[in-house]
């Protein structure tokens, strides 16, 4: 029997990076995926992708994880079109501006906080309501290694993110006996588009200063994320809720 049978699986931010490294791992294991996203042709592209590789089922929803009508009508097309919600993966995220913290601006505190931190409670509250009605499920947020140690001039993004690991305990604890788990997962730095846009993709010499940063001598990429997210969803991690695990090359043991 295929990891995921019968699996209804949302990924947000399912359109890029490590969000649709994970939507495909999950529809390879059997899942079907709604693939969440605020960007429409990222999002098409993974459904696509899942379509073409795999056997897997997949679906687009456009979600602005700020927007509760929008978080609404994701869970709603996971219960009304596939039966229920088993596994949900919070992942949509933003990187912000880089600057030290009394010089951010409170529009850009305000919208990282908004997508990073209250998206994923936003997430939270609906799934965990349709996993109540359905016996149970497997949550996964994706905070980062700057949700358990700080880094200069990320004010916002490191605060979001440390929000998202207390939100995962706490969440975790309130439903351990529910049979829901919630668990996150703590990357290093990977290479996706998000380190292009934050402009830690701009010349070699920051590239070889954030690779040197993990005692692994390198960056992460989005596979290895998503195979730990997968594990955290599945049956194989029965045990497992409230922790935070990272995936990080050796980040956080300095
Ligand atoms: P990415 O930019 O490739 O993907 C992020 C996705 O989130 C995009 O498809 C984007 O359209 C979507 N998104 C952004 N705002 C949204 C919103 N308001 N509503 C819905 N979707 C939205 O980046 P990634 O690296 O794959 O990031 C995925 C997660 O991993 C993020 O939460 C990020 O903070 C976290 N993370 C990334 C790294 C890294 O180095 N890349 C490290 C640690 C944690």
């Amino acid at each position: 029997m295929a990891r995921f049978e019968d699996t209804t699986a949302i990924v947000t931010g399912g359109g890029s990076g490590i969000g649709r490294n994970t939507a495909q791992t999950l529809a390879d294991g059997g899942a079907t995926v709604v693939v969440a996203d605020l960007d429409r042709d990222g999002g098409e592209a993974t459904v696509d992708a899942i379509e073409d590789e795999t056997d897997g089922e997949a679906t687009f929803v456009e979600v602005d994880v700020t927007n509760g009508d929008d978080v609404e009508k994701m869970v709603d097309t996971a219960v009304s079109e596939y039966g229920g919600l088993d596994v949900a993966v919070n992942n949509a995220g933003v990187g912000g501006q880089l600057e030290p913290t009394a010089e951010l601006s409170a529009d850009d505190w305000q919208m990282v906080i908004d997508v990073n931190l209250t998206g994923v409670w936003r997430c939270l509250r609906a799934e965990i309501d349709a996993m109540l009605e359905d016996g149970g499920g497997a949550i996964v947020n994706t905070a980062s290694i700057l949700g358990r140690v700080g880094t200069e001039a990320t004010p916002a993004y490191t605060a979001s993110k440390h929000g998202v690991v207390g939100l995962t305990k706490v969440a975790a604890l309130d439903y351990a006996t529910d049979d829901i788990r919630v668990n996150a997962v703590c990357p290093g730095y990977i290479e996706t588009p998000m380190l292009e846009e934050a402009g830690l993709y701009d010349d070699e010499e920051t590239v070889e200063n954030l690779r040197e940063q993990h005692p692994q001598g390198r960056l992460g990429e989005p596979q290895e994320i998503a195979d730990a997210i997968v594990w955290l969803c599945s049956d194989e991690a029965s045990f497992a809720t409230g922790e935070a695990v990272a995936i990080d090359g050796g980040y956080l043991s300095r």
